[in-house]
């Protein structure tokens, strides 16, 4: 496996791998990596469909990547993925899949028209005080003394991060800043999180940088995740006749493992029909999701908590990495992620409105018609005044297909499960849907004498609590992930969240997806290049840029400086007068 760029490869069809016929494959798990690994396999690997089995324990696929009307409960999307226009993975796979809502289009033509037609972006990225304007103003709110502390971090080697926090390289300068109330929203950072990671996505998305106080940068699919994304990919899995088993927990794989190989020998799963081994040979690849972060998650209704029930169980992504990482060194570390789900949890809920009365006061906010079908929102509205840090977003309606032309179905989320909250005195995690649906309309303005009225009869709001949310921004080091195909594997790979893949970000769509082209494209050794994360964090006209945004446009000669620093400043600046650099300085509005 080698990465590229550009178009030679891009658009290249590979030959056939070597052998390819021979092999079969098991992947555990039907989550985004996992059917992106099976598209590979199919498309580029041109393994048959029949060789593909996809074991998944839950009784649906999609795994993180939902979106379903449960009967009885209700509409319930545990996220809204916010995506990029370079996951490169993704839109280098999804070109190829075709569209369910129209014919002869692809995925990736549906959504580029849908976001070129109707582009994202934030009229009011926050509030405060029960409704009105947070006062971002578009701006990051940086002293110079903070936004060195972001470009130090920008520098420092990943070594130098293994293991540390947020907190040990940022301090209140970036921590009480717009910037950080921008970003911790955004990406659900909380302070005690990597530094290791937060530089990653630094680098990764310095290009967005601008973007990000109004979420200009982000790009959303029409429907909820699972309805645009993951239904077209079963479809075409489906047409292709792989195999999927639902309801199979694998519980165990265990490998033989001599000198310097590294092999699958056996797979155990658990489904309706008792428990079952898989003897695996060389030509049986298999490909395993480890780890997880909606494992344990729970859901309440309207009128019940969803609990937290963090314990590990048989069966699970958690308990199944434990198994494998106990056989061999190079398999990870789960423990340093999942140890502590008080550090991990947060909630979110879904909010369907049932009549008119709420609209107003979204609408009020957003300053757009939720009804109309186009960007409501543009992204998350976070209320910096609330205890739970809540942040809240409607996107395009209707989100789900067979949602009434009445309703608006919308999504909460909170950091701090565990704190009190400013109009219901209980901690998010001890709420019921009706009562984390009173504590939003307290904080849209609604008077205090019909929230509870508003929140009982013209809404729905459906729970779900996540122990292991964000169990991968824990801090870690080398090692601590396993290699996507780790040294001396002949036929087994690791897929999505908790696998290593250099210079990509976690909590994405794109990583899980990129896993699972690099996985196939290992074990089969496919002829093609994976594109390589896109390298913004090399071009200078981004790292301009994002200097002049971050710094909220002012001059790089404005910068609060030591009469040293000053004078070497000055000095370097009068060498690139006349030179290319200078121009490059100028256009980015860096120097007069
Ligand atoms: C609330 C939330 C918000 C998000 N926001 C964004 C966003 O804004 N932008 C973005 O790009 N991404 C976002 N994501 C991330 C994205 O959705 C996930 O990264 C991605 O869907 C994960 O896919 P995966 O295949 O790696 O893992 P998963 O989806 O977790 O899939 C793993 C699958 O394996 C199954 N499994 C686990 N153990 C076993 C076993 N032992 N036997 C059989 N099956 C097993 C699980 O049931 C699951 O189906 C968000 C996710 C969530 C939950």
């Amino acid at each position: 496996m080698y990465y590229g760029s550009g178009n030679y490869e891009a658009f290249l069809r590979p030959r056939k791998p070597k052998d390819v016929d021979k092999k079969s494959a098991y992947i555990v798990g039907s989550g985004l990596a996992s059917l992106s690994a099976a598209c590979f396999l199919v498309r580029d690997g041109q393994m048959k469909g029949e060789k593909i089995h996809v074991l998944e324990k839950d009784p649906i696929p999609g795994g993180a990547c939902d979106g379903y009307e449960y009967k009885q409960v209700g509409y319930v999307m545990r996220g809204g993925r916010e995506m990029d226009n370079h996951f490169e993975v993704m839109w280098d796979l999804l070109r190829d899949i075709p569209s369910i809502e129209t014919e002869g289009v692809s995925v990736l033509d549906e959504y580029y028209w849908l976001n070129k037609e109707d582009p994202n972006f934030s009229l009011m990225r926050a509030t405060k005080e029960r409704g009105k304007d947070g006062e971002t103003n578009g701006k990051f709110g940086l002293s110079d003394k903070a936004a060195k502390q972001i470009m130090k971090l920008f520098f420092t080697t990943d070594e130098d991060l293994y293991n540390k926090k947020i907190t040990d390289i940022f301090d209140d300068e970036v921590l009480n800043s717009n910037f950080w109330l921008y970003w911790r929203t955004m990406f659900a950072f909380e302070n005690w999180h990597s530094a290791l990671e937060m530089k990653l996505y630094l680098k990764r998305y310095i290009h967005h940088v601008g973007g990000l106080p109004d979420f200009k940068a982000l790009r959303f699919t029409r429907y909820n995740q699972y309805e645009s994304m993951i239904l077209p990919m079963i479809k075409y899995l489906e047409e292709h006749n792989v195999d999927f088993v639902y309801d199979c927990h694998v519980t165990d794989v265990r490998f033989e493992i001599k000198g310097d190989k590294k092999l699958a020998k056996k797979l155990v799963y658990k489904s309706k029909e008792g428990e079952k081994t898989i003897d695996l040979t060389e030509d049986d690849l298999l490909f395993i999701t480890n780890g997880g972060c909606v494992e344990n998650s729970t859901m309440g209704s309207q009128n019940e908590v969803a609990p937290f029930k963090p314990e590990l169980k048989e069966g699970g992504g958690w308990d199944l990495w434990k198994r494998i990482a106990a056989q061999d060194k190079s398999f990870g570390n789960p423990e340093k992620f999942c140890y502590d789900p008080e550090q991990t949890n947060w909630m979110s809920a879904t909010v369907t409105t049932l009549d008119d009365k709420i609209t107003p006061y979204i609408q009020k906010i957003c300053k757009r018609d939720p009804h109309s079908g186009h960007v409501v929102t543009g992204g998350i509205v976070t209320v910096r005044d609330s205890s739970w840090l809540l942040s809240w977003t409607f996107n395009r309606q209707p989100q789900f297909r067979t949602q009434k032309d009445n309703e608006l179905v919308g999504w909460i989320y909170g950091l701090f499960t565990d704190k009190k909250g400013d109009y219901i005195k209980k901690t998010m995690r001890e709420c019921t849907g009706k009562e984390i649906c009173m504590e939003w309309l307290y904080h849209m303005g609604v008077p205090e004498d019909e929230i509870e009225e508003l929140a009982t009869n013209s809404a729905n709001t459906v729970p779900v609590m996540m122990p292991y949310i964000t169990a991968f921004f824990m801090p870690r080091e080398k090692g601590d992930r396993p290699l996507v195909v780790p040294e001396g594997s002949v036929n087994f790979a690791f897929l999505g969240q908790f696998a290593e893949t250099p210079r990509d970000t976690i909590f994405t769509t794109e990583y899980s997806m990129r896993t699972g082209m690099e996985a196939v494209y290992t074990l089969l050794d496919v002829e093609r290049a994976v594109p390589e994360v896109w390298g913004s964090t090399y071009d200078i006209r981004d790292l301009l840029h994002s200097s002049y945004a971050l710094r909220d446009g002012k001059k790089i000669t404005d910068m609060e400086l030591s009469f040293i620093e000053k004078f070497a400043l000055n000095k370097a600046i009068s060498k690139t007068r006349g030179t290319d650099l200078e121009k490059l300085l100028k256009k980015y509005k860096l120097i007069d």
